[in-house]
């Protein structure tokens, strides 16, 4: 029997053909007019007017942080339950990270949390410069409360939306729009655990768009647009190939299917594992629609009498990949020495969350087979 995996990628027909047309048309770098053509596409997924097209998620999240003039000296909040990118990105530009615990409504940013920070920070005259909220497993934070924070103490939002293209949400003006939609602006990214790939890539989109022409600007090596290589600031090169836009042309085109598969996969945990003592999912928070990228379970052992490992090991067993939920960054080594305003919720999460199979290839069958194996960890 074949492995099954978290999240493969999920390719096509339709992305070969782009790929092929774009490699025989001979655009195979830089750029090109399917990267053009992608830009557009996303920014219309995203419900937004600005789009640029970057090598990952983590480099469009770096610069996004460049161009809105974070760097050395300054403080940006981030959800402390997320992937270490996010983070990385912060500490990239030289600003130092502040790591904020999840809600248990959505497992994202807390936003009664957020308040109380900035309202301390307030009272001794230095509230962070930014914040980086991310939109977990596909499904977005509380903007409606968030962005009316972010307003009151003058903090600029930042969405890290690498997970949650094609999910909804609500903002303070009480309309469901698309995740990317919230912030200054918004990664995405396209690697290839992710709900369309380009093998590696990433987006930022925007509303503002000089600030889009500045991170293409940065991400093309700086370069100022005379012949002689003339710099006047530091750059990247950190632009998408348009080959690799191609397929993501393809991707996109599939997304709504991608998603309804994704969606349907969870339903099907929820009913045919919900039963199980101790066993509980991710909340499905009322201001939206998630994507539902991975489909994550929590095991309380207390009530189940098996924990988390004892499921992955067996899953493991059958050659099936299964993961953890994200260990909170507050968590990790390498942020040891960061600041943080933790309530033990993102520990709880890591303690007993379990990211299954939840690929949009996943067959019925497998997914079955997947069932079958965790219900037969527990104790009869
Ligand atoms: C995947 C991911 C990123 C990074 O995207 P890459 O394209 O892999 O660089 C950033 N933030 C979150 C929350 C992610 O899940």
């Amino acid at each position: 029997m074949t492995r099954i995996f978290l999240s493969p990628p999920d390719v096509g027909a339709t992305e070969r053909e782009l790929l092929l047309a774009a490699f025989d048309s001979n655009w195979i770098a830089p750029v090109g007019p399917d990267l053009t053509a992608f830009e557009a596409e996303l920014a219309t997924t995203a419900g937004m007017p600005h789009a640029v097209g970057v090598s990952s998620g983590t480099a469009g999240l770096h610069l996004l942080l460049v161009a809105l003039g974070i760097g050395a000296g300054d403080e940006v909040i981030v959800s402390t339950f997320t992937f270490a990118a996010s983070a990385n990105a912060v500490v990239y530009t030289g600003a130092s990270p502040i790591f904020l615990d999840s809600e248990a409504t959505s497992w994202n940013l807390d936003p009664d949390l957020l308040h109380e920070l900035l309202d301390k920070r307030r009272r001794t005259g230095n509230v962070p410069k930014a914040l980086l909220c991310v939109d977990l497993y596909g499904q977005c934070a509380d903007y409606a409360r968030i962005v009316r924070i972010c307003d009151e103490f003058d903090v600029l939002l930042i969405e890290d939306a690498a997970e949650a293209l094609g999910a909804t949400g609500t903002g303070p003006n009480g309309v469901e729009v698309p995740a990317g939609s919230f912030g200054r602006a918004a990664a995405f990214s396209f690697n290839g655990n992710k709900i369309i790939t380009t093998s590696g890539g990433g987006m930022v989109v925007g509303t503002d768009g000089s600030l889009i022409e500045r991170i293409r600007y940065l991400a093309t090596q700086a370069r100022q647009p005379v012949s002689h290589y003339e710099h006047t600031d530091i750059g990247y090169n950190y632009r998408l190939s348009n080959l690799l836009a191609a397929l993501g042309r393809g991707q996109l085109m599939h997304l709504p299917d991608k998603i309804a598969r994704r969606r349907a996969i969870t339903a099907a945990y929820r009913q045919q594992l919900g039963d199980l003592p101790g066993v509980s999912f991710a909340p499905d928070a009322p201001w939206g629609r998630s994507n539902c990228w991975l489909s994550c379970v929590l095991i309380d052992d207390a009530v189940a009498g098996v924990d988390r490992h004892a499921v992955e090991k067996a899953l493991a067993a059958e050659d099936i990949e299964s993961r953890p939920l994200w260990k909170p960054m507050h968590q990790q080594p390498v942020f040891r020495d960061a600041d943080s305003l933790v309530t033990g919720v993102s520990d709880g999460l890591f303690d007993r969350g379990l990211c299954l199979p939840s690929g949009s290839s996943l067959s019925s069958d497998d997914q079955a087979r997947v069932i079958g194996i965790i219900r037969d960890v527990w104790p009869s």
